[in-house]
This record gives C-alpha cells, structure tokens and sequence, in this order.
C-alpha cells in the first residue's frame, strides 16, 4: 500500500493512493486520519484497512495537495556517511566513521513533498542529499534479528537538505540539517511487501533536470536492519519516526570546487518503486 496524508477541501487527512486515485480514509469506518494514529495501528491494523478500502471514497490524485505524509514524527534522524560512493567523495576531508554516524533532524524542518526549501539568510551554503527514509511503525527497544522487520512500516523519499557551513560548526551537524523546510518527504509511504528488493532500489537526484546523483541502495555500507539494531539500543522507536539512511555520491558540496544550490533551483529526487519530490528553492522569507 501507499500511504499518503492530504489536503483537500481545507481538511488534511490520510489516504491510500491506488494508481492515479486516493481513497479518502475519511470515509472508512473507525480509520485513523492521522498517520502516526494509522501506523499505531500496526500490520493488523493496515490488514484491515487494505479489506475495507473497496467501498471507500475517491478522489484523483491531481485534485490533492500531497502533504510530507509523517507531518509531525516524533523523531527525525539522520545516517551520516553510509554509502560507499560517497565516502569516496568526501575521504579528502573525512576519514570512514567506525561506527553508524546518526544525527538529529529538528522534526520542526519536515516539508511537504512539492513545497518550497528555503534558502536561509545566514548562508548561501545549501546543498541536496537525496535519500531513501525508513519510517517506523512499531515500538521497540533492543529489537534484533528477524524481528527488525515488524519494526518497518514502509519507505519514503527525503531530501536531507544540508547547509555545510553549519553542518560543519560542530559534531552533532545538528544544526546545519535542520532549517526550517529542510525535511522534504514523500510523496508516501510504500509497504514493504511492494518493495521485494529493497537492498537495490535505484536513487537519483536531478537539479534544474540535470542528473546529480545516480546510486542504489545496494551501495550501502549497512543494512537496514542494523540500524534499527542499533538505535533500539539506545532508546525506543516509535511508530511515525524517520530514519534518513544517507546519501550516495553526487552532492554538491563535495564537488571541486563545490557547487551549492540557487534560489530558484529545482531539486527532483526519485527512487525506484517508491516515486519522486520535487523541491524549488526560494530565499527564506
Ligand atoms: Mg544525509
């Protein structure tokens, strides 16, 4: 299934989008219009929406506004430096991490799929990370092994929309990934039943048409399952959290010399099975 959150009518709600249509779950019987409310839900709960979607409403899809389809997760964390290409990029000025690398996303910077990014009026700096996010449909601590799966609701793109100038100021990079706008997901969710092969989904990024990135997940240097292991050490996952899982090779901050974004750049990133976010940048109001 994809799962999408939407506005229509001036009312933003949850649906599930089926070839060009979304059925409004407004319109099934004791469904969530919430997304973190539906994933709390869990499989049993997804199991019974997909049966009870037959007599639902429609509406196209053209007609809705696609909003980032978690509006407000709890948490919002990135994975630095886990993709081989990319560390190939970067190893003039960083050596390979020994560990996972996770940062926080403020989750205040999370945007919709087709909204706007801003560029800020502190730095000019603005660079593209396009990036396969795994959101969270259950609660866990210590979760190991097979059971990692029934942690995973679903996959979702991100652009980890980065400002190198403040990334670099200090080691939590916390700041510099997390202006406000600068968490573009969407444009849905995709169940992983949809996505048999998830250690190989193609990743690009284009800018103004012009392809950027060109990777794969199967560059990874971890599996997603093992950084589900290793963040449930630390501290609970909960249903509607977003895990950005890094970026392949292609950013523009690693170009020589670099080559930052632009006000009225457009960003398209798009990941095979799953679809695409397209972002414009506008200088920050
Ligand atoms: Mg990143």
């Amino acid at each position: 299934m994809k799962l999408a959150t939407f506005t229509h009518g001036g009312a933003t709600r949850t649906g599930v989008v089926e070839d060009q249509e979304i059925v409004d779950l407004t319109s099934v019987p004791g469904a969530p219009t919430d997304m973190v409310a539906l994933l709390e839900g869990g499989s049993g709960g997804l199991d019974k929406l997909r049966s009870s979607l037959g007599s639902a409403n429609r509406l196209d899809l053209s007609a809705v506004r696609l909003e980032a389809p978690v509006l407000r997760p709890r948490k919002f964390l990135g994975l630095g430096a886990s993709y081989k290409s990319h560390l190939a990029e970067v190893a003039h000025i960083m050596q390979p991490p020994k560990h996972q690398t996770w940062f926080n996303k403020q989750v205040t910077c999370v945007n919709g799929p087709y909204d706007d990014i801003h560029m800020p009026k502190v730095s000019n700096t603005l660079d593209y990370e396009g990036e396969l996010a795994i959101v969270i449909g259950a609660r866990g601590r210590h979760v190991k092994g097979p059971a990692v799966r029934s942690m995973i609701a679903g996959f979702t793109v991100c652009n980890d929309v980065s400002v190198r100038e403040w990334q670099t100021r200090a080691f939590t990079a916390t700041l510099g990934k997390s202006f406000d706008t600068h968490g573009p997901i969407g444009p849905w969710i995709v169940t992983p039943d949809e996505l048999p092969n998830i250690h190989k989904l193609a990743l690009r990024t284009w800018v103004n048409g012009e392809l950027r990135q060109d990777g794969s997940t199967s560059d990874l240097i971890y599996r997603f399952g093992e950084m589900i292991e290793e963040l449930s050490t630390v501290f609970t996952l909960e249903p509607g959290d977003i895990l950005a899982t890094g970026t392949p090779a292609g950013v523009g901050g690693a170009r020589q010399p670099p080559v930052y974004l632009q006000v009225g750049d457009v960003v398209k990133i798009e990941i095979e099975g799953i679809g695409h976010i397209e972002n414009r940048v506008v200088a920050e109001p």
